[in-house]
């Protein structure tokens, strides 16, 4: 049985209830659904659905979606509180408010529907004007839990996709557009942070500083966007070869980067730069002009410190810079480095 309604000035006091109201009786006894019906039959905005058998109260609450259940307090097969317990206990319709009908004043009774769980209690037969104020008063606290549930659902969900794109854009401001690599303002800060790091445990950091051999001419033959490619594909082969999680590869310049080693020795960073700059010539990436070698090559500057505390992380980039130099000019696609040494900076391994 389901009846429909119509409506009156009633729900115009009622500015929340734009979402119709609904109004379930659960009732064994056919007469008070048709009692109920009368006095509900004025309010359009009301709709009513009777459930005679309470077996099947929940399914049908899940199927009509009331805004309000009122439930008969003494049925067969099932009785009120025990439904009204089921109902709390139930995952799609434990929100729903309930009112208990009763027959009986008794305030026993009454804490009894409460304790059940239901949200109020009304008397048969309800006074017309007090039953739609409660069913009102029941449906739009409802509909405000939904609605305000819903802004909730939508709120987390903003804010999480708020803290996706400040991931972006934090992932953004730490990459070098052309080589995904990180740049040289997120490297300076992760490097401070390895520095201080390495001289509190006392431990070597060791930098890697590489440039590409002859790139000027590399340009110049297969222009800009040639270029690119090829500092794509040597910042990938570097990437490649740095193994370790805490070690850091950016992109340091135009055609050089840098590589941070923390904990590493001067012998096991001069490994990595030669494994460096093997792998980058097995690219052989063509450079038809270079006087160094038919391909693509680069060369490494390597340094190493235990940093004393007070110490500049600069020193230790000046030094590997050194060293770079010093591999460009004794031949290119070569490996140049030592420990840091402050009174010799830079001798030759
Ligand atoms: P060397 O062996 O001494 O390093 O010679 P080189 O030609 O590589 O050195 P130089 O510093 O004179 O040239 C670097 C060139 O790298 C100049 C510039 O055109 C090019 N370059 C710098 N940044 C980029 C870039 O982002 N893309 C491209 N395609 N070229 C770049
Ligand atoms: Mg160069
Ligand atoms: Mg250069």
């Amino acid at each position: 049985m389901n009846i429909s309604s119509n409506a009156t000035s009633e729900s115009a006091r009622f500015p929340y209830s734009a979402r119709p109201l609904m109004v379930l009786l659960v009732d064994d006894q056919a007469f008070v659904a048709e009692f109920i019906r009368r006095q509900l039959v004025s309010e359009h905005d009301i709709n009513f659905h009777y459930c005679i058998n309470p077996v099947d109260a929940i399914s049908t609450a899940e199927k009509i979606g009331p805004t309000v259940v009122l439930l008969d307090l003494v049925m067969p097969d099932i009785d009120g509180l025990m439904l009204c317990r089921q109902f709390r206990n139930h995952p799609t319709v434990c929100d729903l408010p309930v009112v208990m009908l009763s027959s009986t004043e008794d305030s026993v009774v009454k804490a009894q529907g409460f304790a059940a769980g239901a949200n109020d209690y009304l008397v048969k037969p309800p006074d017309k004007i007090e039953l739609i104020a409660r069913l009102r008063y029941h449906s739009a606290s409802y509909i405000n839990k939904l609605q305000r549930d819903e802004a909730y659902r939508a709120l987390r969900a903003s804010q999480m996709r708020l803290e996706e794109l400040n991931m972006e854009l934090l992932q953004l401001a730490n990459l070098d557009g052309l080589t995904g690599l990180a740049n040289r303002r997120y490297f300076n800060e992760r490097y401070s942070e390895e520095w201080a790091r390495a001289v509190r445990t006392k431990k070597p950091i060791a930098l890697i500083m590489s440039d590409v051999d002859r790139f000027k001419v590399f340009n110049d033959h297969y222009g800009h966007l040639g270029g690119d490619d090829c500092l794509k594909q040597v910042a990938a082969t570097i990437k490649a070869a740095v193994g370790r999680p805490g070690d850091i590869v950016a992109r340091y310049g135009g055609e050089e980067f840098i590589i941070a080693l923390p904990n590493t020795s001067i012998e096991g960073a001069v490994c990595v730069a030669e494994k460096i700059r093997a792998d980058v010539e097995q690219q052989a990436i063509p450079h038809p002009f270079s006087d160094i070698s038919a391909h693509v090559t680069i060369s490494l500057g390597v340094a190493a410190v235990i940093p004393q505390p007070g110490t500049d992380p600069a020193t230790l980039i000046k030094q590997a810079d050194q060293y770079l130099y010093q591999a460009k000019n004794t031949g290119r696609n070569r490996v140049q480095g030592a420990a840091f040494s402050p009174d010799d900076p830079v001798s030759v391994v």
